[in-house]
């Protein structure tokens, strides 16, 4: 099927009339329940969260209640659910409300986003839902309904293929009247139809425009970035003290540390080789060596292994420059060594 274009949404709000879930906040789509519910689901399942909803607003029905309670009793209600920034969150945003807005909500998108706690998600959402405005909330299941419409392969999440999304709502949400219910449908039908392992093309309002249509393809998408693999690494770095100075070299412009001062060094995937192989390059086994330490970062797990050897012999660095201890300060050398060499050169020098 080629690739749509139009979104056939009068199709999906039908649907959304006659299936959508019976919830609390549904009832009269007060912006207090709405906001209060959004928080709560958000990494919170739906049939958990249901009965937090109920005491949280039974407990305190308006911002005004909210506002006065105490952060303790706060979190004491919000024990289970997790995360418990949102429940701060929510006390703040409550207190702001009463304080600065005379007790009631803003509707205006530019001023929801200004308010704590509330991000462009949450903000889009309360706009839509509460507030039955032009706004178009992604969350996750939307945006598994979308990549499977249209068979987006843009790795996802992305900003990129929020945009496409958006350009593509856009038309719908700015013709139906009924803005609260096209946003909500389109969760609803991510949650109930199109979930995630088992979409249900065959009873699915979308399947005769949808470019997937049938589950075997639908479980493609969204096509997910994969993370990068940790890769184990040991870097064996050793000062070797010679009447020379001490051999350093600098770094290759590219790469990890780019252009940046090491002592004589031996990077492998592990620890055993590392040292043999630096033994070796130095044709010593008298390195005395210093407790590892490991550090974490984006495609590495390094250990970090530095030694120290005093040593007579000049001849084995041929493309090393040699520095007195005190010039080394002076140096870009690589910031973890710099730090290493501060700790223990005292003990050698
Ligand atoms: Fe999802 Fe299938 Fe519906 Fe397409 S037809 S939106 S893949 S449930």
């Amino acid at each position: 099927m080629a690739e749509p274009t139009e979104f056939p949404h009068i199709k999906l709000l039908n649907w959304f009339k006659h299936h959508a879930r019976s919830l609390p906040w549904r009832k009269e789509y007060r912006p207090y329940d709405i906001v209060m519910s959004e928080m709560m689901l958000q990494q919170t399942q739906m049939v958990t969260a249901l009965p937090y909803f109920e005491r949280w607003t039974q407990r305190w029905p308006n911002w005004e209640s909210l506002a006065s309670a105490s952060e303790d009793e706060v979190l004491g209600m919000w024990e289970g659910l997790g995360y418990y920034q949102r429940a701060r969150r929510l006390l703040k945003l409550a207190q702001v409300i009463v304080n600065e807005h005379g007790g009631t909500l803003p509707s205006n998108e530019a001023q929801l986003i200004q308010l704590p706690g509330l991000g462009p998600y949450t903000t889009a959402a309360i706009s839509a839902i509460a507030f039955n405005q032009v706004a178009f909330p992604i969350d996750g299941n939307v945006r598994r309904v979308l990549s499977r419409f249209c068979s987006d392969a843009t790795l996802s999440p992305s900003r990129l293929q929020d945009e496409r999304f958006e350009k593509l709502m856009l038309p719908s949400f700015k013709s139906t009247q009924n803005k609260r219910g096209l946003a909500q449908a389109m969760m609803e039908l991510g949650a109930l139809v199109c979930s995630p392992k088992k979409p249900q093309c065959d009873t699915c309002p979308l399947q005769r425009d949808c470019s997937c249509a049938s589950p075997e393809k639908a479980i493609l998408f969204p096509v997910k970035k994969t993370k990068a693999k940790i890769k184990p690494l040991t870097v064996c770095y050793v000062w070797v003290l010679t009447p020379k100075g001490i051999p350093l070299r600098q770094r290759p412009n590219n790469g990890r540390f780019p252009s940046q001062w090491e002592p004589v060094v031996i990077e492998t995937d592990s620890e055993k080789n590392a040292t043999e192989h630096i033994e070796g390059k130095l044709r010593s086994s008298d390195i005395i060596w210093k407790p590892t330490f490991i550090r974490n970062f984006t495609q590495f797990k390094v250990t970090w292994k530095e030694g120290f050897l005093p040593m007579s012999k000049t001849n084995l660095f041929k493309n090393y420059e040699f520095f007195q201890p005190d010039e080394l300060k002076k140096l870009n050398l690589v910031p973890v060594m710099a730090k290493t060499w501060n700790l223990h050169q005292a003990e050698f020098i």
